[in-house]
């Protein structure tokens, strides 16, 4: 069991994990937040949100400056303290994707709406978040959240018309997001891995955290990964056989999220 004195590094999903699905809140976690600060363990953002959604985010959890992942592993941007801000991005930019579900609505009558069919007000309507911060989840550089409005076997073209066109959907906890194929979450910390520059001086021992099936790919690229109860009819489907490194929560939200960093990481 690694302490807080090993070289950890915590990659959490936030909707349902470090925040509390319906509130937005995080206040169970804050004794947790408060250790990692003080044992300098860094906490990755890896979420569905946009980096305008994370970066204020990031100011009020105080972890400022961290390397993130946003939309879903689109995008992933490294450690900024330093004032340089490096990006990475799946190779598909917004306006393309955007451009692209338009060509297949038109052609295949599929029913969907993206975030780019709404208005700031109905992506506060859907999600509870307040209208400025729905406006900034409309802020999207390298991957689009919709809605399926459609039936099964329509859905099921709509993944083959992606795929062919090279993207992949991914679900969330609220929408579904589509992204460049081979893009994730999971595929997105390699990179933030290999990439980071305190990774070439030591490798950090990862802990996980997610509750939804877009959590996967990062719950299973993690060495410890939290699996926290969550609120989406899909299961997570883990592939790792290792079945002592992953920790099912009881607990939902930022209650399940000092449960999984409870059991995994020891406090002296
Ligand atoms: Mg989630």
């Amino acid at each position: 069991m690694p302490g807080l004195h090993d070289p950890l590094m915590i990659v959490t999903d936030l909707d349902g994990s470090l925040l509390d699905h319906h509130t937005y809140s995080w206040q169970p976690a804050q004794p947790w937040l408060d250790r990692l600060k003080q044992h300098q363990i860094p906490l990755v953002i890896c979420s569905s949100k946009t980096a305008s959604e994370i970066i204020p985010l990031q100011q009020q959890l105080g972890i400022s400056g961290a390397p993130f992942i946003a939309e879903n592993g689109a995008l992933v941007q490294l450690d900024s303290a330093n004032g340089d801000t490096v990006r990475h991005h799946a190779g598909k930019d917004y306006s393309e994707i955007c451009h692209c579900l338009r060509r297949l609505r038109q052609q295949y009558q599929f029913r969907f709406s993206g975030f780019a069919d709404f208005t700031d007000k109905e992506v506060a309507d859907i999600t509870g978040l307040s209208v400025s911060d729905a406006a900034l989840a409309r802020r999207r550089e390298a991957s689009e959240s919709l809605v399926w409005r459609d039936s099964e076997e329509q859905f099921s073209a709509f993944r083959d018309a992606l795929d062919a066109e090279g993207f992949s959907l991914t679900q969330g906890g609220r929408f579904w997001h589509v992204m460049a194929k081979g893009s994730g979450k999971g595929a997105a910390l390699a990179w933030l891995l290999q990439s980071s520059p305190a990774h070439q001086l030591q490798r950090f021992i990862t802990v996980g955290l997610g509750d939804g099936p877009n959590d996967a790919p990062m719950l299973d690229s993690v060495d410890y990964a939290v699996v926290i109860k969550g609120h989406s009819k899909t299961p997570i489907v883990l592939s790792r056989a290792d079945r002592l490194n992953i920790y099912e929560t009881r607990h939902s939200g930022p209650d399940g999220w000092v449960e999984g960093l409870d059991y995994f990481i020891a406090q002296e």
